[in-house]
């Protein structure tokens, strides 16, 4: 038996990385996922994997956002789960950001999580049970150096999370955030950017001495998904091999 058998479950930001790990797992273990992304050659090539069904999608856009909950509804009869997971990083001190640079942060990371707890909490509190994730950030706890605009958005997760999760409560949609460490994806190497010593640097600032795969992040976001958090809401659940226990 699947711990998320008969739940159907919506992954954004799901052609790679963390998203990618998450919609084969929570296939695994028993969902219909949907997985959606603006990269459509590697979410067709996840979907030929797993047999998820990969739909391309912009968060930020809000029709599209109606769409796929629509288009999973009419497909599947219900919406389980979110994983708000898309989103960007760029590596930039004050001075040198942009205000266009800045404003297009927010609109992923931040508008795009909105838009999707707005799109699903219909059906959610229709059908009085749902559980959606965003995916912020250890820089959503504490400062991110260098990285003004990425940590205003993951703090904005954050807060969001818990607003809509006092909201849902009494309808029995739970609201959790995720906040990963140091996770080997390609936006990690992003952060580095190519810096051996800079990577060096940040994991001597990581209590176990490693990055975690996207599949260690994955399989939380697995227990948020499923009814095994059923008394959890409006919660942050950090995945940083210690970095914020310092
Ligand atoms: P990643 O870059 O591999 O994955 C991010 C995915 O989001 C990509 O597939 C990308 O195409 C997609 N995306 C970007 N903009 C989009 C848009 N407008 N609409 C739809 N999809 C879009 O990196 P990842 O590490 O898998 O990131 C997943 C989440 O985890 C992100 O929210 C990120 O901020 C967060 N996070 C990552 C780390 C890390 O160390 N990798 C740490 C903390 C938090």
């Amino acid at each position: 038996m699947g711990r998320l058998d008969g739940k159907v479950a919506i992954i954004t930001g799901g052609a790679r990385g963390q998203g990618a790990d998450e919609a084969r797992l929570f296939a695994t273990e028993g969902a219909t996922v949907v997985a959606t992304d603006v990269l459509a050659a590697e979410g067709e090539a996840l979907a030929a994997e797993t047999g998820v069904t990969f739909v391309r999608h912009d968060v930020t856009d809000e029709d599209a956002w109606e769409q796929v909950v629509a288009d999973t509804v009419d497909a599947h009869g219900r919406v389980d789960v979110v994983v708000n997971n898309a989103g960007i990083y760029q590596r930039k001190r004050l001075l040198d950001h942009t205000v266009d640079d800045f404003r297009r942060m927010l609109d992923i990371n931040v508008v795009g999580v909105f838009l999707g707890m707005k799109a699903v909490a219909p059906t959610m509190t229709e059908q009085g049970s749902g559980s959606i994730v965003n995916i912020s950030s250890v820089a959503g706890l504490l400062a991110a150096p260098q990285s003004i605009a990425y940590g205003a958005s993951k703090f904005a997760v954050r807060g969001m999370t818990k607003s809509a999760a006092v909201e849902l409560a009494r309808h029995n949609v739970r609201v959790n955030s995720i906040h990963p460490g140091l996770i080997q994806t390609d936006m990690l190497d992003q952060v580095n950017e190519g810096d051996t010593t800079r990577a060096e640097r940040m994991l001597a600032a990581v209590p176990m001495r490693r990055v975690a795969e996207p599949m260690e992040v994955a399989r939380l976001a697995l227990f948020l998904a499923s009814d095994d958090s059923s008394y959890c809401t409006g919660s942050e659940f950090v995945v940083d091999g210690g970095v914020t226990a310092i």
